[in-house]
């Protein structure tokens, strides 16, 4: 990539530090699919710590835990329930359908954030005519509502009022550290009242590969049956797992600056004419675009030729993601090149 692109585009395209690269070139490796890999043995019992779990699965996507995870709470022909535009209804190929056999039950939100006022109506027992719940899942910290954070009453509220009826609940936690920085909570006691967890490591945390999904025990392993059947039992991959550590060390440290950078692009873009910004909590900044009269590909393609990399999400939304591989100053230029965009 050229080094004069501010890419904005995600968390996502963070690249491994220098003591990351080292610490895999350093790491003790075995067959994981053996369960002798001491590296990613190690990496499992740190994050699984660090949820507040028993234990956890290194898994080489994000999407791949969100799909272990729904699997094991749910029964085939049962129904998950989550939010209109959450990571698991919108962006992984309808799994729920395809792996779990399960229907997804879309519930509307102002910005991601469901509670249990708003599920309570879905939630079915078993019964002759309809599917019933197998589990809910919530997206913390919630990416196309623009990185919301749940508030953790409603979360524990959730929680409660779903396990006494018998109902699961999996964190999609894919962000879960933003949202750990942003309210000052520790993942653990985000997660304390889940079922499941799952979060990426690969995103602001910035390993280059990987992501984890945490739980009780003997749903690990099966999870870790689930992961082989998936094509997820990745042999001598602590080489991964050592990145995966470092990010789990010092990642989560990082992150407050990721915010304030999007706080500062939240405050620049607000001056744009005709862009409205949704509130910004975490590293996640989504404008409407809208009123510009201008379709956000081809804002996308104006940036791009000043050197500024972000995307749209519809034919409304564009987003900028905030990470470690961007600085104050690229994020202040890039505000600069969509103000000149927008005047051309
Ligand atoms: C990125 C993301 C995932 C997982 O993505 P992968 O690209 O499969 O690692 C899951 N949920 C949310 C909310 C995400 O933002």
């Amino acid at each position: 990539m050229n080094p004069h692109i501010i890419d904005l585009r995600s968390d996502t395209v963070t690249k491994p530090s220098p003591a990351m690269r080292q610490a895999m070139f350093e790491a003790e490796v075995g067959d994981d699919v053996y369960g002798e890999d001491p590296t990613i043995n190690r990496l499992e019992i740190r994050a699984a710590e660090l949820a507040g779990k028993e234990a956890s699965l290194f898994v080489p996507t994000g999407t791949m835990g969100n799909v272990i995870a729904t699997k094991l709470l749910t029964e085939h022909g049962q129904e998950v329930i989550c939010d209109s535009r959450a990571h698991i209804l919108d962006w992984e190929l309808a799994m729920v359908s395809w792996f779990s056999g399960c229907v997804i039950r879309a519930v509307e939100t102002e910005y991601g954030v469901l509670t249990w006022d708003k599920i309570k109506g879905y939630v079915k027992p078993v019964g002759p005519h309809w599917s019933a719940t197998g589990a809910i899942a919530l997206e913390n910290t919630h990416n196309m509502a623009g990185g919301r954070v749940y508030p953790q009453e409603v979360i524990d509220d959730i929680c409660d009022r779903a396990h006494a009826q018998g109902v699961k609940v999996h964190i999609d936690g894919a962000r879960i550290f933003n949202a750990s920085v942003a309210t000052g909570t520790p993942v653990a006691r985000i997660a304390e009242k889940a079922d499941t967890v799952m979060f990426c490591l690969s995103k602001g945390l910035g390993a280059p590969v990987g992501s984890m999904v945490a739980g009780p025990k003997h749903l690990m392993d099966k999870g870790r049956l689930l992961r082989k059947r998936l094509g997820g039992g990745m042999r001598q991959a602590g080489i991964l797992a050592a990145a995966g550590l470092l990010a789990l060390e010092d990642g989560p440290a990082q992150l407050a600056e990721d915010h304030q950078k999007a706080q500062l692009l939240k405050t620049r873009f607000e001056q744009l004419p005709n862009v409205t910004v949704l509130p910004v909590e975490t590293n996640i900044v989504i404008m409407d675009v809208s009123a510009t009269g201008r379709a956000p590909k081809e804002l996308s393609a104006a940036l791009k030729a000043r050197g500024v990399i972000m995307n749209g999400v519809n034919d409304k939304l564009m987003r900028a993601v905030t990470h470690r591989d961007v600085t104050q100053a690229e994020c202040s230029a890039a505000a600069d090149a969509f103000a000149e965009v927008l005047a051309g």
